[in-house]
């Protein structure tokens, strides 16, 4: 800040100290950079000039940005409507700015003037005032008196600071200029600090008056002072932020059961509905195929061992396959007693019969391993894919399906 205010006090008395421009451009800068911001008669009392001329220079200096113009209404003791009041401070980004733009501008300038030596005019005629370069003129010379006009054969004059080299001012200006470009880059280096009406009009250093000049007190009226404000819109925007820091690293308990919850109504709305896994004819259900098992709200029942129950329901399948051969041995024997004859024939039936049943026997016996094992099989990635707290696995229909299903196989 020291830098810039430094920098903004050289280059006003770098710029407004020729004599057109008179030196009170130089002491308002110098004011405001001491007293931060200041008020247009304030300022008019410092610098013992009127209201008229202060702010008249005060707009050439705005023009440059080397200071901000601010306007608000302020109510006066003793008047009933506020008069605007105007305000000057210095935007010290924004005159940096400025600097950095008129520096580059001056510096193209000159370096427009600049010209190649063959180019550079360095012969005139005081006769008709023709300018000839060194080349224009080689191929008219007289031995005696020197080169000759082309255009009035007129003696030339050399003059070789008659049109100075842009090179010659590139350099003096660089050299006036140096003060204001070694500053540039520690300025770019450091972060000057935003100074806006507000932060500046805060840390303003009263301007202390003497006893005939004082000036009357006023207040600032704040509902005019923002003319964006609209009535009635006061409360717009939130009010307060409340931003949630934890500082575990990874998920907290109410994350890990609503990401648990998420998980639950993704698997049930991706189960496949009734309809679709069960026949309506038969009532047969088909969840065994379905990768993702149809989820049972039983919380309670514990989840069996796939090979248990499956031990336990086909033991069960087994024996009512042997009651039902039994009741079907039965009704043959009872029939057998009611048909008075008894022949080879019906003897080779029965044997073929009971071969019959005893294949039957075979094949449910063959198909409880295969089933056993095609639904342990079936069932190890589901029951691995997903843990077994969220979903319930309706384990018996699983079972009970792929056994229907390796029947329906085994009989194709
Ligand atoms: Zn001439």
């Amino acid at each position: 800040m020291d830098l810039a205010q430094q920098l903004v006090r050289s280059v006003a008395r770098t710029f407004f100290n020729s004599p057109d421009i008179d030196t009170r451009h130089v002491l308002i800068v110098d004011a405001l950079v001491i007293h931060s911001a200041l008020r247009d008669d304030d300022l008019s009392y410092l610098m013992s000039m009127n209201l008229k001329d202060l702010h008249r220079i005060c707009a050439k200096l705005r023009d440059e940005r080397l200071l901000q113009v601010h306007v608000r209404p302020e109510l006066r003791e003793g008047q009933q409507r506020p008069t605007n009041r105007t305000y000057y401070y210095i935007d010290y980004r924004q005159a940096i700015d400025a600097i950095k733009w008129r520096v580059y501008h001056l510096d193209k300038a000159v370096q427009g003037n600049s010209k190649p030596a063959s180019e550079k005019k360095e012969y005139f005629c005081r006769r008709c005032s023709a300018e000839w370069t060194q080349m224009e003129v080689l191929d008219k010379v007289d031995p005696i008196r020197g080169f000759i006009c082309h255009r009035c054969d007129d003696i030339l004059v050399f003059d070789p600071e008659r049109e100075a080299g842009g090179h010659e001012q590139s350099t003096k200006l660089n050299n006036q200029l140096r003060f204001i470009t070694d500053t540039l880059p520690k300025l770019d280096a450091m972060v000057v600090p935003e100074n806006t009406f507000e932060t500046a009009h805060a840390s303003a250093r009263p301007v202390v008056r003497d006893a005939t000049n004082q000036a009357a007190p006023s207040i600032v009226v704040e509902s005019m002072a923002k003319p964006t404000a609209v009535k009635g819109m006061a409360n717009t925007g939130p009010q307060s932020i409340a931003v949630d820091i934890t500082e575990l690293e990874g998920p907290t308990e109410a994350e890990k059961k609503s990401e648990q919850e998420r998980k639950e109504k993704i698997a049930q709305s991706n189960a496949l509905p009734s309809w679709h896994v069960q026949s309506t004819v038969t009532g047969t259900s088909y969840t065994g195929v379905n990768p993702l098992p149809v989820a049972k709200a039983d919380e309670d029942e514990d989840k069996k061992p796939t090979d248990q129950v499956d031990d336990t329901m086909h033991s069960e399948e087994v024996t009512n396959l042997f009651e039902m051969l039994a009741r079907q041995q039965a009704e043959e024997a009872r029939r057998k007693e009611v048909e008075a004859d008894d022949s080879d024939d019906e003897e080779d039936d029965q044997d073929d019969d009971e071969g019959e049943f005893e294949d039957i026997i075979n094949n449910t016996g063959e198909k409880r391993q295969l089933s056993s094992g095609t639904t342990s099989v079936a069932d190890t990635p589901a029951s691995e894919e997903r843990p077994p707290k969220k979903v319930k696995v309706e384990v018996p229909a699983d079972d009970v399906d792929s056994d229907d299903e390796d029947v329906a196989f085994e009989d194709v």
